[in-house]
């Protein structure tokens, strides 16, 4: 990307750290100016108020938003979709794969992504060192955290699974995850994910497909109250349940204060389990809800893109919701649901942002071609789209408003 780096402006020593944003606009319709310092947002002001004693990036045209975050990705499956035979969990294929989807997910605007990684079977605990060898190169571009998904914690093979799951705290997994409907006793899975979260002090971030009213009841009721909070994803199963039941459900889970992150691009299990949660029902329920891309190009989605433009849009045009709602659920509800700090275009917040060639959210989320990325007050990513129409469509716009007016 030669041309991603900014340029220093003229005259006046530059500082090296610093950065401004020219002539952005903003979803309240102003154009502004934004420094950015020390990983933070500095300052905002009218375009052209602030000086540019640093580099700066021209971001006329384009609109700046809070950075979206990935609260549901499968970085040691991502990418394998396409490679014929079992897929490889040597512990290099792993890394590289977790790296490049990271990579790709960065350029789509995710500044911060939380992996989820299986642990057990004969791989043990070597994709979950592997992604955690990924996050290490990607510090400084791209914040990742990674859930541990243990097998069975419970019967016989229980207790293996429960020594690997704390090992996997110890070894950096920032979360305690799993599948509870995937174990012979869901209930008891997911009694003891709680307890070992809850003795490291670890959030939560379990799969569920939802549609078990009375599991999901229950699941809800010994969430309640857990710090640093618990997530539950994708629930696409409380779509299919009658409208009654789910808003019931959804009663449940608001009490528990549980945020649900749905994956509007199709889920990230098997083919019975697609599907997206009913985001509406949950919002007026009064459930948080996020969303993310899950399954990037591995067997549950060999199309996942990973792309949280693409989930909004997703949200806005099949969910019903508008676009700055939707917008939310992959941005502020994100970094809510990962435990992350607030971002807002103003002073003082995390400079953990994107600007989309643009004018308007709506437009942004129906064409998001060109967008540039910034990760701890740096451009750390820039994707540029040219269109070019051939000669005789050219004339034909150029006929189009002297038609009009005749
Ligand atoms: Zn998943």
């Amino acid at each position: 990307m030669p041309d991603s780096q900014p340029q220093p402006s003229d005259g006046a020593t530059a500082d090296t750290s610093a950065l401004l944003l020219c002539g952005a606009r903003l979803t309240d319709g102003r154009t502004v100016d934004v420094r950015l310092g020390g990983g933070r947002i500095e300052a905002v002001g009218t375009a052209g108020s602030l000086t540019p004693h640093c580099a700066r990036v021209d971001l006329n045209g384009y609109l700046l938003l809070p950075a979206p975050a990935e609260p549901h990705a499968h970085g040691d499956t991502a990418l394998t979709g396409d490679s014929p035979g079992p897929v490889s969990y040597a512990p290099e294929d792993v890394q590289r794969r977790a790296t490049e989807a990271a990579l790709l997910q960065l350029g789509h605007g995710a500044t911060a992504l939380r992996s989820h990684v299986r642990i057990g079977d004969v791989q043990g605990l070597g994709p979950l060192e592997a992604v955690l060898q990924a996050r290490r190169s990607l510090r400084g571009l791209v914040d990742l955290t990674a859930v541990a998904v243990p097998r069975r914690l419970t019967g016989l093979a229980g207790a293996d699974g429960l020594a690997m799951l704390r090992d996997a705290v110890k070894m950096g997994a920032g979360v305690v995850g799993g599948c509870p409907d995937a174990d012979p006793d869901p209930t008891g899975y997911a009694e003891t994910v709680l307890e070992v979260a809850a003795e490291h002090g670890c959030p939560v971030d379990l799969h569920t497909h939802g549609d078990d009213p009375a599991r999901l009841a229950r699941l809800a009721a010994m969430a309640g109250g857990l710090r640093p909070g618990v997530v539950l994803g994708p629930c696409a199963g409380l779509a299919r349940l009658p409208h009654e039941v789910a808003a019931r459900a959804a009663e449940r889970l608001a009490a528990s204060g549980v945020t649900v992150v749905c994956l509007p691009q199709g889920g990230c299990g098997g083919m019975e389990l697609r599907g997206s949660a009913p985001v509406r029902l949950l919002r007026a329920a009064g459930v948080r809800v996020a969303a993310g891309g899950g399954a990037l190009r591995d067997v549950s989605n060999p199309v996942g893109r990973g792309d949280p433009l693409e989930a909004a849009y997703l949200l806005a045009s099949q969910g019903g919701l508008r676009a700055q709602e939707a917008y939310e659920a992959v941005a502020a509800g994100a970094r809510e649901a990962m435990g992350l700090p607030e971002v807002r275009v103003e002073a003082g917040f995390p400079a953990e942002l994107l600007a989309v060639r643009g004018e308007r959210l709506a437009g942004v989320l129906s064409l998001a071609y060109s967008r540039i990325v910034v990760h701890r007050g740096r451009v750390v990513a820039r994707t540029s789209a040219v269109r070019e129409y051939c000669d005789s469509a050219v004339a034909v716009a150029l006929e189009l408003p002297r038609q009009g007016r005749s």
